[in-house]
């Protein structure tokens, strides 16, 4: 009897879609998945987590940002430094979220942050490129895409680090390489969400710790995390980059808060 990729193989076009569709039914049947959000039943093949119409949902900011801290400015207007950038340049060279943190995009991240809904990285780590893929001065240059890492235990607890699937996704989107093991989180911290802005940059001091110097020697860096809600932590892990040598760090996050 011939194994199964054997038969499926001596397949051609409808025959061959047919016995994917009569797949796609089993599995309804038999598991029948939900969209998270909107309760649709996932018919459509791909569907994973959330529905297409909930994804579509999610579309980038068309407001400017500050072209620097990379901060929405609230009113009309071209794309200029923000007061805080123009006073006090901030460790990064540059940072650039999609969107803010709210509506379908604020629930999709939190279903991929803290309910283990990992396959969602692949869809904000394609939002993240198709939506910042004009921003040149983001890209162009980058050697080496670092994700913001979390703490061991803390991983453990969650079973995977969110900012490390976005990195995977956009470094292969964008044919950059990505290094995981290069930053660290040596402290475990308070949850940053749970702070006022000072305390959260007390927080961070001296959570982070580059392993490996020999891979960001000279080079310039793209942090990548999943929200933006004070600048603490990528400042921080900016700032110890550069101390270790990085000659450039650029950031960019999924949504700020
Ligand atoms: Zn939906
Ligand atoms: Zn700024």
């Amino acid at each position: 009897m011939p194994g199964k990729s054997g038969i499926r193989d001596g397949l051609i076009g409808p025959a061959r879609s047919a016995l994917q569709r009569g797949a796609k039914l089993v599995e309804l049947a038999l598991f029948p998945s939900f969209c998270k959000l909107c309760g649709t039943l996932l018919e459509r093949a791909g569907e994973r987590v959330l529905c297409a119409g909930c994804l579509q949902k999610i579309v980038p900011e068309t407001a400017s940002s500050c072209v620097c801290c990379g901060r929405f400015f609230d009113g009309e207007g071209g794309p200029h430094a923000c007061a805080a950038c123009l006073e006090r340049k901030p460790p990064f060279d540059r940072h650039r979220s999609c969107a803010r943190y709210r509506g379908e995009l604020k629930d999709a991240l939190l279903l991929f942050k803290y309910r283990r809904f990992r396959s969602l990285g692949k869809a904000l780590g394609r939002f993240v490129v198709e939506s910042l893929a004009e921003e040149i001065v983001l890209w162009d240059g980058v050697d080496v895409v670092i994700p913001v890492p979390l703490h061991p235990r803390r991983r453990r607890e969650r079973g995977f680090d969110q900012a490390r699937v976005l990195a995977r996704e956009i470094g292969r989107l964008r044919k950059l390489p990505v290094a995981a093991g290069v930053l660290r989180k040596v402290r475990n911290t308070a949850p940053q969400t749970s702070l006022e802005r000072e305390a959260r940059r007390a927080n961070v001091r001296g959570a982070y710790e580059v392993a490996r110097s020999d891979r960001i020697r000279g080079r310039v860096v793209l942090l990548v995390d999943d929200v933006f809600t004070t600048d603490s932590t990528i400042r921080e892990c900016a700032a110890v980059l550069k101390r270790a040598g990085a000659r450039e760090v650029r950031a960019v996050t999924v949504a700020q808060a």
